[in-house]
C-alpha cells in the first residue's frame, strides 16, 4: 500500500503535510473533518518521507492535521527534521492548545518552527469555543499562545472568516494587538467549504461582498498597531483598489492531506484559483481568486473583472 521508496522528492514551493488526523477540537469550520477515522503514518513512515525531502532547498513544510501536536511523536519528528533538513522551512498549524502546557512549549521551542499559525475564531471565548465545540478551549488557546511567545516562538494569530465572526474581524486584530503585543503579523483567511465546513454551510457560509467591508475595517486596524496583515484567497475585485495589496497572491502549494497520497509526486491538485468569469481582468496570473467550493455554493456574480 504505501511506497517505501528512498528516492528523493525534489520539491519547491510549500507542501501541506497532515501529521495526524486527531483533534482535540471538533471545529465546525474544519476541512480536514476530524471526526472521519483515518489511520496516522506510523513514525517510521514519516521518517522514511521525511528522508525523501530532506535534501530540498526552497521547500517549506506545512505541518498540520487534525492537530499535529497531538502525535506522541511530535517532539521526536521537529526535531529530526529541523536535525536532518536545516534547510527546510517549517512552518506548523496548530491550534495552539497543547502549548497552555509550560513544559510542552519548551520542548517545541527548542526546535522551533519559523512560525506557526493558529486560529482564534473569535475575540469572544463564547463564539471561538461554539465553533470549536469544545468549551474552554479559547482559554487553553491564548494561554498556548502567550506560552509560545514566552519562548520566542513567532505567532500568528488568524481568523478564518465565516458567518458567525465576519462582523467581529476587526475586533479579533484589536485583540491580538492588545493582548499579544509581540505578534508581528495575523492572518484573515476566506473559508473553504469542504469537510465539516461543507456539512455545516448554511450555518457559516456568508458572501465575500458582506465580509469585505469588515475585512477592510480589519486591515485598517492592523495598520495602526503595525502589525502585517494578509487575506488569503480574496478576488483582488472584491476589495478597494488600497487594500489588495494585502491580498496574498496565490501559493504553489502541493495540497494533500497524507504523505502516503501519490498527488505528493507531482499532480497537483487544484482547489481554488481564478475563473473563466474573470473575463480578461487586468489581474488575472496575480489574483489568488477564491475557493472553488465558495464558487460553487455562490456562483461568479460577485466578480467584477477590472479591464484596465
Ligand atoms: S475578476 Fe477574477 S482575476 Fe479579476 S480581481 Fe476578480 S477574481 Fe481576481
Amino acid at each position: 500500500m504505501h511506497d517505501c521508496s528512498s528516492q528523493q522528492l525534489e520539491l519547491k514551493g510549500s507542501i501541506y503535510c497532515g501529521l495526524g488526523f486527531s483533534c482535540d477540537n471538533d471545529c465546525i469550520l474544519c476541512v480536514a473533518n476530524v471526526s472521519e477515522k483515518h489511520e496516522n503514518m506510523s513514525t517510521s513512515d514519516m521518517i522514511a518521507y521525511f528522508d525523501r525531502i530532506i535534501e530540498n532547498e526552497e521547500l517549506t513544510i506545512q505541518l498540520s492535521g487534525g492537530e499535529p501536536t497531538l502525535r506522541n511523536d511530535f517532539l521526536y519528528l521537529i526535531e529530526y527534521l529541523s536535525v536532518k533538513g536545516p534547510k527546510i522551512t517549517k512552518v506548523l498549524l496548530s491550534n495552539g492548545r497543547r502549548f497552555s502546557n509550560m513544559d510542552f512549549t519548551a520542548k517545541v521551542a527548542a526546535f522551533p518552527p519559523v512560525c506557526v499559525l493558529v486560529p482564534i475564531h473569535s475575540c469572544e471565548p463564547g463564539i471561538h469555543d461554539m465553533i470549536t465545540r469544545r468549551p474552554g478551549s479559547f482559554n487553553e488557546t491564548v494561554l498556548g499562545i502567550r506560552n509560545m511567545l514566552e519562548y520566542k516562538m513567532i505567532v500568528i494569530p488568524k481568523i478564518i472568516v465565516n458567518k458567525l465572526n465576519y462582523k467581529l474581524v476587526p475586533e479579533f486584530v484589536e485583540f491580538v494587538a492588545q493582548t499579544f503585543p509581540e505578534c508581528r503579523a495575523v492572518g484573515i483567511d476566506t473559508m473553504d467549504l469542504l469537510g465539516s465546513a461543507g456539512a455545516n454551510k448554511e450555518a457559516l457560509k456568508v458572501k465575500h461582498t458582506e465580509s469585505a467591508p469588515y475585512i477592510q475595517k480589519a486591515i485598517d486596524v492592523s495598520l495602526k498597531y503595525g502589525l502585517h496583515v494578509s487575506v488569503i484567497y480574496m478576488p483582488f475585485c472584491l476589495l478597494e483598489e488600497k487594500y489588495r495589496k494585502f491580498i496574498s497572491p496565490d501559493q504553489s502549494i502541493v495540497m494533500y492531506k497524507d504523505p502516503r497520497d501519490e498527488r505528493v509526486e507531482g499532480n497537483l491538485t487544484k482547489e481554488r484559483g481564478t475563473v473563466d468569469a474573470c473575463g480578461g481582468c487586468k489581474y488575472l496570473g496575480e489574483c489568488p481568486g477564491t475557493w472553488y467550493s465558495y464558487f460553487k455554493e455562490f456562483g461568479y456574480d460577485e466578480l467584477r473583472p477590472i479591464l484596465q
